[in-house]
């Protein structure tokens, strides 16, 4: 207490008195005294009165021991000049003394070498781990550089609140820029084709707001070409130390080709489609015709005409497929929206699909009158092809629910059957365009009946998902807008 008074009091350094304190050898587990000192430093902020004290806690004994071992000698000395023991007496203790000090500082001088080496080899350690380590970051950013310059493409970085923008050359290049000029965030704007830039200045803002990755294609006039260029763009967030956004940073890739050769496979699907459709309304209009001329004839010939009729009808629902997607992709699709009431066309579409599986049991359950204002023939597709691939992916007699209800301001269609199920890992790859679950490619199908309704469902502003468990079953749900002023 005292050392911490007079720390307090002069503002200066100050070493308690040694005071013993007894402590367990970690080697030997017996107990041992030790002398232990305080060390007090006083803190001001200005140079009157310490506002704290830093006071360090230290194991003395061995100083303490050395230093009384030189006094007791000088005492000795000094006393033998005046009246004592024999001098080749008091030259024998002071001999052995002298030894033991000796061995004590040889003791000392061991533990100290020692030391020194633990410590070289904990630094040798931690150079060989950092180096190490650099080698690893190289070798990842050789890999990086690699893929990126493979691909062709070029890097980018946006911080979130200056908006300063920094790009590589290659992304320089894909915008037309000269390479030793330093694109702005608002140069980048404005080569932004104007039909998309609000959509790629969305993209961003989600990005920033919502702490969320973006991929969007979109169109940008290449400068001094004058040519448009479709491109890629890639963007992750990422974050400071308090978790606030920082910057994004993302690569763009030049996709033009890409999207010439998909547009030619489109217009190439859209055309046979279309030409595919002639010969088979005629084929439609003479099976219908021999249907009513042979109303009363053997029932084999009925038979065989209404599956002639049920083919020709698949066949329809296909052509029309691949129109619908040669139209969405060249932005041909229209919707002619109209008032009507979303569960009653359920029950109609499910009851014309249960004529195709009449092995199931197909079950509307009854649930809220619902109108909503859009693309009848649309929803339709959707309804059908939710309803046809619960009879394609559930084997045996098994039973089929289809539900409508309300939920606030949103009609949900769902429908539920106890087939096959699908794996968690595939439930959103199903939406994607010409997916197939590997596991069922004995089936037949295109995999285009989700995407379409994936496409028609978001068009008209609403959700489509399912949940499945495989063995189980699936339930396939979809939601659109209802209309509020019915
Ligand atoms: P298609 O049925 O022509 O392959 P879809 O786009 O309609 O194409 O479906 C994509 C994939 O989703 C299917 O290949 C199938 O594996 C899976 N799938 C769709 N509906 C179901 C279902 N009700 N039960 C199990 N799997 C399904």
């Amino acid at each position: 207490m005292d050392a911490l008074y007079r720390a307090v009091r002069t503002n200066q350094t100050v070493h308690s008195a040694p005071f013993n304190y007894s402590v367990s050898s970690a080697n030997t587990s017996q107990t041992a005294i030790r002398i232990w000192q305080l060390e007090v430093i006083p803190i001001a902020e200005n140079d009157d009165q310490p506002k704290y004290l830093v006071i360090t806690i230290y194991d003395n004994t061995d100083k303490i021991k050395l230093t009384n071992k030189f006094e007791n000698i000088s005492l000795r000395e000094a006393n033998s000049t005046k009246k004592g023991p024999p001098a080749d007496e008091v030259a024998l203790i002071e001999n052995e003394e002298l030894t033991n000090i000796n061995e004590t500082l040889i003791a000392l001088n061991r533990e100290l070498v020692f030391l020194q080496n633990e410590l070289l080899n904990a630094n040798l350690k931690l150079e060989e781990r950092v180096l190490s380590r650099t080698k690893e970051l190289a070798y990842s950013e050789a890999l990086m550089h690699s893929a990126i310059e493979s691909a062709q493409m070029g890097t980018w970085y946006i911080h979130t609140e200056t908006r300063e923008f920094r790009s590589s050359a290659r992304t320089i290049e894909i915008f037309g820029f000269d390479r030793d000029k330093k694109m702005t965030y608002n140069e980048v704007l404005a080569q932004i084709h104007p039909d998309h830039r609000q959509m790629v200045l969305n993209a961003i803002e989600t990005s920033i707001h919502q702490c969320a990755r973006f991929n969007v294609e979109y169109q940008i006039n290449k400068l001094h070409e004058d040519k448009i260029v479709w491109v890629r763009c890639i963007g992750n967030i990422h974050y400071d130390d308090n978790r606030k956004p920082d910057f994004i940073t993302g690569v763009i890739q030049d996709i033009t080709e890409q999207k010439y050769d998909e547009q030619r496979k489109n217009d190439f699907i859209g055309m046979v489609s279309h030409e595919l459709k002639t010969p088979l309304t005629s084929l439609s209009a003479y099976i219908q015709i021999l249907q009513k001329e042979f109303k009363g004839a053997d029932k084999i010939i009925i038979s065989l005409l209404d599956k002639a009729y049920g083919q020709m009808k698949r066949m329809n629902r296909m052509i029309n497929g691949f129109l619908t997607i040669s139209h969405l992709e060249s932005g041909k699709i229209h919707l002619n929206k109209q008032h009507f009431r979303l569960d009653k066309l359920l029950a109609t579409v499910m009851e014309e699909i249960s004529m195709m599986g009449p092995d199931h049991q197909f079950e509307y359950v009854p649930g809220d009158e619902v109108v909503v204002f859009a693309d009848q023939e649309k929803i339709i597709n959707v309804i059908s092809n939710i309803l046809i691939n619960a009879v394609k992916y559930s084997p045996g007699k098994t039973a089929i629910e289809t539900r409508c209800f309300k939920a606030s301001d949103i009609a949900i269609v769902s429908v539920k059957d106890y087939g096959i199920g699908i794996k968690s890992t595939e439930m959103e790859k199903l939406f994607e365009r010409y997916y197939r679950v590997e596991d069922n490619k004995s089936i037949s199908g295109f995999g285009i009946g989700l995407y379409l309704s994936a496409e028609i469902v978001h068009r008209h502003n609403g959700k489509i998902w399912v949940e499945s468990e495989i063995g189980k079953g699936s339930t396939f749900y979809f939601s659109l807008p209802v209309d509020t002023n019915e």
